[in-house]
């Protein structure tokens, strides 16, 4: 049979399992968060793929490329070569837009060199990477660094009351003394009473020797105005020190380039047009519009050239994305978006007999885009790849070929396979998937009412239509909408503007170090240092990988990571610590029986008994988000996305009268474990705090108290409030896409 078989997988938490995969088909991997969908998909069957196709290079190239190791696996037969599309943001400098990571912007300079007027020049020059092209102020970054004169000074101060913000111009500083000596300035005066001549004075004056100054003043000193003063030494001192990179980051902003106005380009570049338009125009232009415009180009010579642009940008139509512009900066890009953009990268190709491995492609994607997505991945799949999906999302489990569940828990209670076979024989099986499958849903949440309300005000970031909106305080309000029509810029940004005691509990990385893991995270590691160390009679750093405990070989890392000229940095478990990071004779000192990596190694379910008070607490409420099956010692550099959500609010979570702002909380997260977070969110509005979440499960939707519904579309045609109200007003609004799908859902 036409297979991928993979036989004894035991990589993380999988219990050797055996399983097959049927090839040119979709097969959708379904089970709680923690199950071992990862560790079979992307550690077992991405990784083998990678390393078995590294092992076609001959041994020269191969020695010069990172090197993966075996999974802990027996065999996988028949595999394919693999691409897999995940969530990793895309990132990139100030150069990578969305225009030029999928190639799309390449293809517009081509048109221009072809059949703009006038003709500057080869494409090359339409580039704002190429000095030939870019706008010579910004050297082709669209953006300048000018000083922030509200950062720099206060106003209400005057020098005497330290109104110079940056320290070396502090009372008592060495450059202070230059401006009170100068003879200049009432040194009491507020700033704000300075009259225009003394104010330009105190800012701008070039170099020159000052007519009255205090006897202060020594002879050959020189005055020179503040911001003339800062701007110099920001060129000489090239080589900041770390401190002095951040004082300099509070008061220097980026702002729009004033000679390009963000075009990166420069006037001759910007001179040549297409039917009126320039390149920049066209970069800026929404996805949408630009096809519009590119359709409407009536020119044979480029039939070919137009014919792939159309094509590359409606695939990015397809996806979801019709609401960004090729400018776009894709450091700006969420993690979904990112996905989707990789996706556009392959859609264009031809190459078949691939695997493909998707991470959750649903994530940032509305009911009404996942339906363009599916079919997007089934024309994959009958172009004659095969398709391997992790995702939770019914609508995409339903386009499954083939299911592989599983389970039957999370963690040490997962890592097995607890059903294999088509969707229908899934609704029938006895798992927390099957269950789910043959739910019955219905609208029977009662709504909470609300008595007091915040409200934002004349919101206008992004696309945001002058949005002015009241959120009820004290219960759950649900923000829905299509991807690009403004939630995360009303919820995310303009919120907290208006309202900074808001607490984003998002999906970023936790901050912390190389090392950290859940237990330093969340402070626990503290506790258990110092207990070992009552226990034994030692030092407590003793216990830290990055003090004394550390191994001598790998400093504590656990591994030895080797830097390969041109490629990507590999890294090595040491051998010597065994990756643990600890020296050997660290081990000897125990705790109620077990050493400082038996600890870690527990779970937090497991270590909730061995802890008291406030740790013991904290234990528990991280179990309660369902983060059980964690260890204490799992490094925060292998946390999934929903992982380092709900970590993170576990460690709020004490807090009452609080506004929560949640960010896409289901990403990652089984119906199952999507139910415990909704009581979860139940029990924080009961406590008073008001909750509100950005998200499209509708599951969720049904459960919220209130919902603001934006839109009605993606980017320039959204950026409206469509419907206020609760669910079952939703259903019955005749213009709502929430309310459209949400209807069919739960009958
Ligand atoms: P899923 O994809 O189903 O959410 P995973 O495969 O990511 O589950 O995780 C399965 C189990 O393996 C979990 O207990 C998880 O915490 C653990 N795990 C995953 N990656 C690592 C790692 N790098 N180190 C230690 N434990 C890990
Ligand atoms: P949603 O959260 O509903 O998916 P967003 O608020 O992310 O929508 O986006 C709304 C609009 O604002 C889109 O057109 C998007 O391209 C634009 N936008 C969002 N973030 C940025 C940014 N950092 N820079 C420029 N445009 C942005
Ligand atoms: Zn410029
Ligand atoms: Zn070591």
């Amino acid at each position: 049979m036409n297979v991928i078989r993979i036989r004894g997988a035991r990589e993380n938490n999988l219990k050797n399992i055996s399983v097959e995969i049927p090839k040119n088909k979709i097969t959708v991997f379904t089970g709680v968060s923690g199950s071992g969908k990862s560790s079979l998909v992307f550690e077992t069957i991405g990784a083998e793929a990678q390393r078995q196709f590294n092992e076609t290079y001959d041994s020269y190239l191969r020695s010069r490329m990172p090197h993966y190791g075996h999974p802990e696996v027996d065999s996988i037969q028949n595999l394919n070569v693999a691409i897999i599309i995940n969530q990793k943001r895309l990132g990139g400098n100030a150069r990578s837009t969305v225009g030029t990571v999928t190639d799309i912007y390449t293809l517009l300079r081509l048109l221009f060199s072809r059949i703009g007027e006038p003709f500057v020049g080869y494409s090359m020059v339409f580039s704002f990477n190429n000095p030939k092209g870019m706008c010579p102020m910004c050297e082709g970054l669209g953006t300048v660094t000018d000083i922030n004169l509200d950062a720099l000074i206060d106003k209400n101060k005057s020098l005497n009351e330290g109104a110079i913000r940056f320290p070396a111009f502090q009372p008592g500083g060495w450059r202070w003394t230059r401006y009170v000596n100068s003879g200049y300035f009432n040194n009491d005066k507020k700033i704000k009473n300075f009259s225009k001549d003394e104010l330009h004075m105190l800012l701008y004056a070039e170099e020159h020797k000052p007519k009255n100054p205090t006897k202060a003043w020594g002879k050959t000193m020189l005055y020179e105005g503040i911001i003339p003063r800062i701007k110099s030494f920001l060129k000489k001192e090239t080589k900041e020190s770390k401190r002095k990179e951040e004082e300099l980051r509070e008061i220097l902003c980026r702002q729009t380039c004033p000679a390009c106005k963000g075009a990166r380009l420069n006037k001759e570049v910007l001179g040549c047009k297409v039917d009126g338009k320039n390149i920049a125009d066209c970069s800026a232009m929404q996805v949408s519009h630009l096809i519009e415009f590119l359709k409407a180009i009536r020119n044979n010579q480029v039939r070919s050239v137009l014919d792939e642009l159309i094509a590359r940008l409606t695939h990015l139509e397809n996806i979801g994305l019709s609401y960004l512009s090729l400018n776009r900066e894709t450091s700006s890009l969420s993690g979904g978006e990112s996905q989707r953009i990789k996706m556009v990268r392959h859609l264009g190709s031809s190459l078949t007999g691939l695997l493909y491995i998707f991470d959750e492609p649903s994530i940032g994607l509305h009911p009404n885009d996942i339906a363009r997505l599916m079919d997007i991945i089934l024309q994959l799949r009958d172009k004659g790849n095969t398709v391997l999906i992790v995702e939770h999302d019914p609508d995409i489990v339903k386009i499954a070929d083939h299911v592989v569940d599983m389970g039957p828990g999370a963690g040490k209670e997962g890592g097995n396979i607890v059903y294999s076979g088509t969707l229908n024989g899934l609704k029938n099986a006895d798992t927390l998937t099957g269950k789910f499958w043959r739910m019955h849903r219905a609208l029977n949440h009662k709504p909470r009412q609300a008595k007091t309300f915040l409200t934002v005000r004349n919101a206008r970031l992004h696309n945001l239509k002058n949005v002015t909106v009241k959120i009820p305080r004290q219960v759950i309000t649900v923000v829905t909408g299509v991807a690009g029509s403004g939630k995360s810029s009303l919820i995310n940004q303009e919120l907290p503007r208006q309202h900074p005691q808001a607490k984003l509990i998002d999906q970023k990385l936790l901050r912390g170090s190389r090392r950290s893991h859940l237990a330093s995270y969340t402070g626990i590691f503290d506790a258990l240092r110092r207990v070992f160390a009552k226990t034994n009679h030692v030092s407590a750093s003793l216990f830290s990988t990055n003090a004394e405990g550390a191994c001598p070989q790998c400093k504590g890392l656990g591994v030895i990571r080797l830097d390969l000229a041109f490629m990507e940095e590999v890294e090595e478990t040491c051998d010597l610590c065994e990756g643990t990071g600890y020296q050997k004779k660290v081990l000897d000192y125990t705790w109620n029986g077990k050493n400082i990596i038996q600890v870690l190694k527990m779970t937090v379910a497991e270590a909730g008994s061995f802890f008291q008070g406030s740790d013991k607490e904290l234990l528990n409420r991280i179990r309660e988000m369902g983060l059980g099956y964690m260890t204490l010692g799992q490094p925060l550099s292998t946390f999934s996305g929903g992982e380092r959500q709900r970590l993170k609010l576990a460690m709020e979570f004490d807090e009452q009268g609080q506004l929560f702002v949640f960010d896409e909380p289901t990403t990652g997260l089984h119906p199952s474990d999507i139910e415990k977070l909704m009581s979860t969110f139940h029990r924080l509005a009961d406590r008073g705090n008001t909750v509100i979440i950005v998200e499209h499960n509708l599951d969720v939707i049904a459960k919220a108290d209130w919902i603001i519904d934006l839109g009605p579309g993606g980017g320039s045609d959204g950026g409206c409030i469509v419907f206020e109200g609760v669910a079952r007003d939703l259903i019955k609004h005749g213009e709502s896409k929430t309310g459209h799908y949400l209807a069919k859902y739960i009958t």
